[in-house]
């Protein structure tokens, strides 16, 4: 193991998870958030997130109580970056946030520590220079619910290190990841390269009424040997997700589709709360 000791910044949905599971797997993890009232907020999600390691990984009260030890909570940045390895950034996906965050840290972070973005749709030569160790600084990314669906997508901007690229590919597979390395830099790394497209030529079709939803995932779940079709990924997904996508694309592009598609999603979906599985209906009842 090259590294030891992992700091997590933003104990929100995914900063959480990654601590949890870096402590699992046996490294000393630091838990940084701005105060200690969120940190507060993040310490009470042990006990769901060990009764989801039991259920789904069989894990033992033994290996729960060693990840418990192995977690600790700093809302002091100098502090709780002091002997990073790795830091493991998991602030909010706004820029200015991001920017902030790495100016701040670059300051107080020992020269050893690398710094890896969980950022799902900023690339790392967008924050490379605030880091002051821009050859030490690339993209881990993780999925929600990271025990399950374990994929790393590991990606450098031009000045990564390979040799640090190289460390961070192995430290994923340590936690237990399948770690899945990119040789350049791209938007929406690999999986949101493929499932945005297909999910949009999906919608595509649906609103300008060529198939139904469920006609539209038979064709590709027969057809390909898919579990799931893109309406089924989209009620998992969350429909708001989709929405404010295609808002967004909408706003960008003025495309009469899009701004179609968005009347259609809030129409059909948003207004009636059909969010998908999170609200029991979506495209399908659960
Ligand atoms: P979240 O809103 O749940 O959590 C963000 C956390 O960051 C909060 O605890 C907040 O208090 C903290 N925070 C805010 N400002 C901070 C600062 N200046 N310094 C330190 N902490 C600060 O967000 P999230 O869903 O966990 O997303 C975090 C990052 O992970 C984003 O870049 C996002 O794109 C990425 N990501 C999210 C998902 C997902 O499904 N939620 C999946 C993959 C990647």
């Amino acid at each position: 193991m090259k590294y030891n000791n992992i700091t997590i910044a933003g104990s929100g949905v995914l900063g959480y998870q990654i601590a949890f599971q870096a402590a699992f797997h046996g490294f000393n993890v630091t838990v940084y958030d701005i105060n200690d009232a969120v940190l507060e907020k993040a310490k009470a999600k042990f006990e769901t997130m060990s009764a989801a390691f039991k259920a789904d990984l069989n894990a033992t009260q033994e290996q729960l109580d060693k990840t418990k030890k192995n977690l600790s909570y700093n809302s002091n940045l100098a502090e709780a970056v002091k002997d990073a390895d790795l830091l493991i950034e998991a602030v909010p996906e706004n820029p200015k946030i991001k920017i902030e965050f790495y100016e701040k840290l670059a300051k107080v972070a020992p020269e050893k520590t690398v710094f890896a973005t969980n950022s799902s749709t900023l690339l790392p030569s967008q924050f490379a220079e605030y880091t002051g160790r821009p050859a030490k600084f690339l993209a881990l990314h993780f999925a929600n619910t990271i025990w399950l669906h374990n994929t790393a997508e590991i990606m450098g901007h031009a000045g990564t290190d390979p040799n640090v690229f190289n460390d961070v590919v192995s430290f994923a597979k340590e936690i237990g990841m399948l770690a899945l390395p990119l040789h350049k830099e791209q938007p929406g790394y690999i999986l949101n390269s493929l499932l945005v497209p297909l999910l949009s030529a999906a919608t595509d079709l649906l609103v300008n009424e060529v198939a139904d939803a469920p006609t539209i995932d038979k064709t590709w779940m027969k057809a390909t040997g898919a579990p799931l079709g893109p309406f089924g990924i989209l009620d998992v997904v969350g429909v708001t997700t989709a929405y404010n996508i295609n808002k967004m694309t909408a706003e960008r592009t003025k495309d009469p589709l899009k701004i179609k598609t968005v009347a259609y999603f809030k129409e059909n979906y948003i207004d009636k709360n059909k969010l998908g599985v999170s609200t029991g209906e979506g495209f399908y009842k659960y």
